[in-house]
C-alpha cells in the first residue's frame, strides 16, 4: 500500500497543521483508492482533499471518548494540546457525509508533532481506536505516513508516500 497526495494537498496539509503551533494540528484526509498499474496490483490511497479540523483535546474529550480505559499504561508526560490531539467526532461525521457525496471516503487522519519526529508516539499507539492510516508532520516539516493497527503497539508499519505528479 502507498499514499499519494494529489494537486496541492501536501502543501495545504503542512500549512494547516503547522498553523496550530505550538499545539498539535489535525486534519482528515479525503479521497479514494486506486490500483496501481504494475503487476502486483498495489492499493494506492489517493488524497484528493484536506479537511482541516480543530484540535479539541481537553479533559471533557477525555471522558466523552471514554479514554480512561485506554490509559492503564504508564504515560509519564502531561497531556495537553501541545502533545495530543483529538478530532471532534461531529467533524468526522460531516467530513464523511461530504466525502460520500463525491464517492470519496475518509482515508485517514493527519496531525503534527510540533516538537518531535514524524513517527507515532506511544500515546498515538495506545489510542489507536481503529486500524487505519495516519500521517504525521514533524517539527522540521517532514511528513511520514503510517498504518496503525488497533491494540498492537509494535505493529506500526510505514506507508510509502508517492511523489505527486
Ligand atoms: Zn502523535
Amino acid at each position: 500500500m502507498s499514499i499519494e497526495f494529489l494537486g496541492n494537498c501536501l502543501t495545504v496539509l503542512s500549512h494547516s497543521l503547522l498553523a496550530a503551533k505550538p499545539n498539535e494540528g489535525c486534519a482528515l484526509l479525503l479521497g479514494s483508492h486506486r490500483q496501481s498499474s504494475c503487476l502486483e496490483k498495489q492499493n494506492i490511497l489517493q488524497v484528493q482533499m484536506i479537511w482541516p479540523c480543530c484540535n479539541v483535546w481537553g479533559m471533557e474529550t477525555f471522558h466523552i471518548l471514554d479514554l480512561p480505559k485506554k490509559i492503564n499504561i504508564d504515560i509519564k508526560e502531561d497531556l495537553s494540546k501541545k502533545n495530543r490531539f483529538v478530532i471532534d467526532p461531529r467533524e468526522q461525521l460531516l467530513a464523511n457525509r461530504w466525502a460520500r457525496e463525491r464517492n470519496w471516503e475518509i482515508l485517514g487522519s493527519a496531525h503534527s508533532h510540533p516538537n518531535g519526529e514524524p513517527i507515532p508516539s506511544l500515546v498515538d499507539c495506545y489510542w489507536t481506536f481503529s486500524t487505519g492510516l495516519i500521517v504525521i508532520i514533524g517539527k522540521y516539516g517532514d511528513i511520514r505516513a503510517w498504518w496503525m493497527v488497533e491494540d498492537q503497539i509494535f505493529n506500526t508499519k510505514e506507508v510509502a508516500i508517492l511523489s505527486s505528479k
